[in-house]
């Protein structure tokens, strides 16, 4: 068994570095009653990982499964006893044992909508019960060239893995359905931006009302840029979302530019002004901002930038960048410094009260992009 230090370590450096899955072994892993792929190629949060649990029992991640050259360190060994054994190539020694979360049976084609969608289409289950699902699979940024360079919204659409937009039947559902296997505690919506006033959060207003008026006793968590009209964030509230993520993504304003083009129009002061009017509005440790790292910016000028988050009242969603198959190459983050960041964000989150754990649905409750609980539970 494994200890809370361990475990923030080991989850950060799979994280960083995901794991070698040999094609030659997947039909080994069958015959032993193991479905393994590499997971999606889009969609909402990184993408192409599987969900583990590290041996501890407690700590999920979300992991990317490669086959690429350049990913050939930490390697996916021999399945005995319910777990993976995982091997350091690099280091010549045992890394430690994952556990797989198996994905759910309403992802076989048998499951539909009453109107004839398959579930898979509708939504998906991350970690273990999160269920989560893009409500509507366009960007506004995609359409004029400008979109994120680490996004896969639209990459899913084009792969036939999705429809265009889910309404309330659908998603509820599907919620029942995962609700059924134990797969539905809390949920994740997430949504391209629109081009309207209200950046997409009328279609999250239309459809939080009819799942939460069918399911009242889920939780769910929406993500939305920066608002000029704040008076969205408040009617997202009424609708029934429990947590919001207001996402910057990229921190340093320089390479936010260059990351983020469509999305650098929206200033700095404005995602404070929505964050505090946020958590106004949706209470303490309840608004989230996903910010990703690995782009090379510096670890002191990061630290600063997080600190400024946090001490407003936000938990810093932080994640190392994931690049999608056939977009811009980056290299892996470095773990050490990864760490390091938790590590900091760990603490800062102690001294400014902001507590991860208390967060009520979406990602930040799900944790298995970032390591950001395990580093605040470290930090005690
Ligand atoms: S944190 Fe969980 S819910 Fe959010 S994108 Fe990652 S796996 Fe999905």
């Amino acid at each position: 068994m494994i200890n809370q230090e361990t475990a923030l370590s080991q989850k950060t450096e799979l994280l960083c570095k995901g794991l070698y899955l040999d094609n030659s072994l997947i039909p080994q892993y069958k015959e032993q009653g193991i479905n393994i792929d590499f997971g999606r190629k889009g969609g909402a949060g990184p993408s192409g990982g599987r969900y583990f649990l590290l041996e501890e029992g407690s700590s999920l991640v979300n992991v990317a499964l490669w086959n690429t050259p350049n990913n050939r360190e930490l390697f996916l060994k021999d399945y005995k006893n319910g777990y993976f054994e995982v091997f350091n190539e690099k280091n010549k020694e045992s890394f430690g044992r994952l556990k797989l979360i198996q994905n759910p049976r309403f992802y076989s084609p048998n499951f539909k909508t009453s109107d004839g969608i398959p579930m898979k289409k509708i939504a998906l289950v991350h970690g273990i019960d999160c269920l989560a699902s893009t409500i509507y699979q366009k960007c506004v940024y995609w359409g004029c060239g400008e979109a994120c360079t680490f996004c896969g919204i639209e990459v899913s659409l084009q792969n036939d893995a999705t429809i265009l937009e889910k309404n309330a039947k659908q998603m509820s559902e599907v919620i029942t359905m995962a609700k059924k296997e134990g797969r539905c505690s809390h949920m994740t919506l997430t949504s391209g931006t629109d081009e309207t006033v209200d950046k997409g959060a009328n279609r999250y207003v239309k459809l939080l009302k009819g799942v939460k008026s069918d399911h009242p006793d889920i939780p769910i968590h929406v993500q939305i840029e920066a608002l000029e009209d704040l008076i969205y964030i408040n009617k997202l509230k009424e609708a029934g979302a429990d947590t919001i993520g207001i996402h910057i993504e990229v921190l340093d304003n320089t390479l936010r530019k260059e990351i983020t083009p469509g999305k650098f129009s929206i200033s700095y002061n404005l995602f404070e002004k929505n964050w505090k009017h946020a958590i106004d509005t949706f209470g303490k440790n309840q608004v989230s901002s996903y910010v990703l790292t690995g782009f090379g910016e510096s670890k002191g000028e990061f630290i600063k930038d997080i600190e400024k988050v946090i001490s407003l009242g936000v938990i810093p969603y932080i994640t190392p960048v994931r690049p999608i198959p056939g977009k811009r190459y980056l290299p892996n983050t470095n773990f050490e410094d990864l760490l390091d960041i938790y590590k900091d964000s760990g603490k800062l989150m102690r001294v400014y009260g902001v507590n991860p754990l208390e967060n009520k649905a979406g990602c930040v409750r799900c944790g298995g992009c970032s390591a950001i609980k395990e580093a605040y539970i470290e930090a005690k």
